[in-house]
């Protein structure tokens, strides 16, 4: 096993919703935590993340830095989303690998797996199909980034690992109308829409597809478990291993906030992949389950949810 304690321990992203996440996880360790404000450093400027290495030496990354939204963003902000996720993955981890970083962690994504692969998603099911066109550049990006760890594992014996999250949600998620992923989303128009009274809210597609949904801290969790744990180069899927239709969850959402109303599905926004669901007996098999249960995971959610309107 890896010995975290002791080490000074980088987390790129921090601010994200998975950075966030693994810095509170990170409070249980005994670690020194590095982190560093974009306003400081760019992570997509190679001087400013090669400088930054060298001058804070870190022992341990874990690299959760990423441009990310759900399936509108992915799909309307695709340059971005390629370039800025192509780029924060090459800086970090070759700066990683030239100034010897003892272990990294680098976090990729369920959407690198072919759209109709066989569910649910094995990791060896990578490159063997098409991927989902909504959000191809953000998956071409994650899948450059895990294969460059592949590769600098092989070449240079670097103990770098990849591990490969389902659709997440929790404190720290981004609330944006439009840009959000559907948790956060959905939250928001039902809390809106209980507040001011209204009878009607709509959801996005069919409601058909399924999706798995993974609450941040577990995957905080599993990820120092991994990091601590597991040195190889296969891929790992992080998830609970169970699903739920878009309708239902939806569902879920409006008895969570309170709204009573009726719900309406929105056919002319896109559904995005039929179905989402990761395989995740390695991970089982490496020692660890999710632990938060997706009703009282999403109480969760919306109350950090509130906090983050009465802060604001
Ligand atoms: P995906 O898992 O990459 O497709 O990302 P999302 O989290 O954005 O979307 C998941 C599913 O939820 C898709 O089938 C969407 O059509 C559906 N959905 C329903 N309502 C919403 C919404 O308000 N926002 C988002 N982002 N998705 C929604």
């Amino acid at each position: 096993p890896f010995e975290l304690a002791g080490k000074s321990v980088f987390v790129a992203g921090h601010r994200g919703m998975v950075g966030s996440a693994l810095v509170r996880r990170l409070a249980q360790e005994h670690v020194t935590l590095l982190t560093v404000d974009r306003r400081e450093v760019d992570l997509r400027d190679q001087a400013a993340v090669n400088q930054w290495f060298a001058g804070h030496h870190p022992q341990v990354v874990f690299l959760a830095a990423a441009k990310v939204g759900g399936i509108i963003a992915n799909d309307t902000l695709r340059g971005e989303f390629i370039y800025d996720n192509l780029i924060i993955a090459a800086n970090v981890i070759h700066a990683a690998h030239v100034h010897g970083v003892q272990k990294l962690l680098f976090l990729g994504s369920s959407c690198i797996y072919p759209k109709l692969a066989e569910q649910p998603l094995r990791e060896d099911s990578l490159l063997t199909g098409p991927l989902e066109p909504t959000n191809e550049p953000y998956a071409i990006a994650k899948i450059a980034g895990v294969k460059m760890v592949e590769a600098y594992r092989r070449q240079y014996d670097s103990d770098f690992i990849n591990v490969m999250p389902t659709n997440l949600y929790g404190p720290g998620d981004n609330y944006h109308p439009e840009y959000s992923h559907v948790v956060a989303g959905l939250i928001r128009r039902f809390h809106e829409a209980r507040v001011a009274g209204a009878s009607e809210v709509t959801v996005w597609g069919s409601g058909k597809p399924r999706r798995e949904f993974l609450c941040v801290d577990d995957l905080a969790d599993a990820c120092i478990h991994l990091l601590k744990t597991y040195s190889d180069s296969e891929l790992v899927n992080i998830g609970t291993g169970e699903d739920i239709t878009i309708a239902d969850f939806a569902h879920l959402v409006a008895s969570t906030v309170g709204y009573g109303g009726r719900i309406n599905f929105d056919t002319s926004r896109p559904d995005g992949t039929p179905r989402k669901l990761l395989d995740v007996s390695r991970l089982a098999r490496l020692g660890w389950r999710a632990k938060v249960p997706l009703p009282e995971g999403i109480k969760l959610a919306y109350e950090a949810f509130l906090r983050s309107r009465a802060a604001a």
